[in-house]
């Protein structure tokens, strides 16, 4: 492997308290280290800016719904979304769900090199570690669903905590799983019955527990088997004007669970794509924003960390796809959207995975001149600019939910530039501008915040210690941009963004100038937690003994093989 140096950037690397400054960065056999002989490759980046690669915490981007999404809707495929074929690359389309090729392509033409699916059906794993094998140059991880398993419903009845705690430890080796995910907890199981929770202490059907017990023991569980990241969290009640007062009595669930020391983080929950249930009012006619109570509970709470699910105006429908079956039952009802318009919606897909968990995928056109759609964008600024701390929050765009992740840049224009917020008020329904308080905050992103949204923090959400940074050690994924860091508009942010001058994976490079140069192929990360043996022996017994009542394929063929993941890096302590 060749080596390389960095010269004449300007860096930014909080997490190392570096701001803007002149600094070589040296990689030597795909890490960051001090120097490197005088032989290196050099890419000289005067003028530009030099940042780690881009972390994505949560972005549907692989396994059975991702792809039920592109069978749904061939009118996805727009000309402008549409990659040619080339020497090097394969070809690709999709303008809200792109096939994989294209996913891992335009990940790395915005400098972003690891990305989180966050939605894994346990039962169809292997789906999703097959698209990720076709998804090239970013590392992956993935997140299995808990929040409505029936053996977790089974351990949290029983108060069984430490059994609970091995089903997931087994679950995340079997499934090469990294972070325990909660869909709507308990609410997904009772969508199987036509009915959904509305509250956290709503029963679970058959079941005789509430969303507040499989929170609670599946946190607890997650601080027992030491995993890097929390637990990562979509609410219940996601979508539903008032919902924000739902989503501060989920926070408040844990808040006296003390997260393990040892694995260096000091929070113990991720509530994601937060937008979405930042909503105050008490009915579409009545709705406004909830994002200021929000924001206040997490400045003055350190134990919660959260995504934004930021919506972007886009010119053609997106595609919404979730765990949470339910939910998008109801924005069917809502007006979901045709394929070409936005007449109300035609098509729904709702799925169930026997004995786990749920989804669903309806079209959705987010129109500027809707009232409501204009709140909700608001409102994902609001939480970015409102939390004090960078973080404790990441930017997503629940990619396709709110937006596709190739939106990004748009979002960091309104971050860094008031008067660009202003614009775009100007210009959408008047209720962004009355309903919320998106026109009364000035707050504007420094590069380095912009930096900690986007990369840095993101890394250390996630636990991840080998990214997000560029100190010694770190693997070598860099992010060149071209821009001027003394004298910039929201417009020159969003352009530099759109297109990295160099991407730098692993210390080769795979953009230049906004083209892909090379096309390796990224890294699994999974995680593995602690448990004693005994335990965990106990634990298989018990799973063997339900397991044909449960399913209908047999234990020995539900683990991944190993040949699903040729490259991959394990996080945490062996079994
Ligand atoms: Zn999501």
């Amino acid at each position: 492997m060749s080596n390389l140096i960095i010269k004449n950037g300007l860096v930014y690397d909080p997490l190392n308290n570096i701001d803007g400054e002149k600094k070589e960065i040296h990689i030597k056999d795909g890490v960051i280290v001090d120097k490197v002989n005088s032989d290196a490759k050099v890419i000289d980046a005067s003028g530009m800016i030099v940042m780690p690669g881009g972390v994505d915490l949560h972005s549907h981007i692989a396994g059975a719904k991702v792809n039920a999404g592109r069978s749904m809707r061939p009118e996805d495929k727009h000309f402008e979304a549409t990659m040619k074929r080339t020497k090097l690359t394969r070809s690709g389309t999709g303008f809200s769900v792109p096939s994989t090729w294209l996913t891992g392509y335009k990940y790395a033409q915005l400098g972003f090199t690891t990305v989180a699916e966050p939605a894994m059906p346990l039962l169809e794993a292997r789906h999703t570690h097959e698209e990720f094998l076709e998804t090239p140059i970013i590392d992956k991880l993935a997140f299995p669903l808990f929040g409505n398993n029936w053996f977790v419903m089974e351990y949290v009845k029983n108060g069984e905590i430490e059994k609970l705690a091995a089903y997931v430890a087994w679950i995340l080796k079997a499934t090469k799983g990294f972070a325990i995910k909660l869909v709507n907890p308990g609410g997904v199981e009772n969508w199987a019955w036509g009915k959904n929770v509305n509250s956290i202490d709503d029963e679970v059907f058959h079941w005789g527990v509430s969303p507040r017990n499989i929170v609670e023991s599946l946190a607890k569980a997650n601080e027992m088997l030491e995993l890097p990241h929390s637990i990562h969290v979509h609410c219940n009640n996601l979508g539903h004007p008032g919902n924000f007062k739902h989503s501060l009595e989920t926070f408040e669930l844990t808040k006296n669970i003390k997260p393990k020391s040892s694995v260096g983080r000091k929070t113990n929950f991720h509530c994601t794509h937060v937008q979405f249930n930042a909503y105050a009012g008490t009915s579409w006619r009545d709705f406004e924003s909830g994002a200021s109570q929000i924001a206040e509970y997490i400045n003055l709470n350190k134990h919660i960390t959260i995504d934004a699910g930021q919506v972007v105006f886009t010119k053609y429908a997106t595609t919404t796809m979730t765990g949470d079956g339910p939910w998008e039952f109801a924005l069917h009802h809502l007006g979901g959207t045709s394929a070409w318009g936005n007449k109300p919606g035609v098509k729904w897909i709702n799925g169930q995975v026997e004995a786990e968990s749920g989804s669903g995928i309806v079209p959705y056109f987010f129109s500027p001149k809707v009232g409501v759609n204009a709140v909700q964008w608001a409102i994902g600024l609001e939480l970015l600019l409102l939390v004090k701390n960078p973080y404790q929050i990441a930017i997503t765009t629940d990619h396709p939910n709110g937006a596709p992740f190739t939106t990004y840049p748009q979002v960091f224009k309104w971050l860094v530039d008031r008067k660009a917020r202003k614009e775009m008020l100007e210009n959408i329904s008047q209720k962004a501008s009355t309903a919320t308080t998106l026109p009364d905050i000035d707050r504007e992103y420094t590069l380095n915040e912009l930096c900690i949204v986007t990369r840095s923090g993101n890394a250390k959400i996630l636990g991840l210690t080998d990214r997000g940074h560029l100190g010694n050690g770190a693997i070598g994924d860099v992010a060149i941009y071209n821009l001027n860091p003394e004298k910039y508009t929201g417009h020159d942010v969003e352009k530099a963004f759109s297109s990295a001058m160099y991407t730098i994976k692993d210390g080769q490079i795979v953009v230049k100038d906004g083209e892909i140069v090379a096309t390796p192929m990224g890294t699994l990360i999974r995680a593995e937690g602690k448990i004693k043996e005994s335990v965990y022996n106990a634990m298989l017994e018990e799973v063997k003994l339900h397991w044909r009542n449960h399913y209908s394929i047999n234990f020995n063929n539900y683990a991944i093989q190993d040949e699903y993941a040729p490259k991959e890096i394990v996080v945490n302590g062996k079994l």
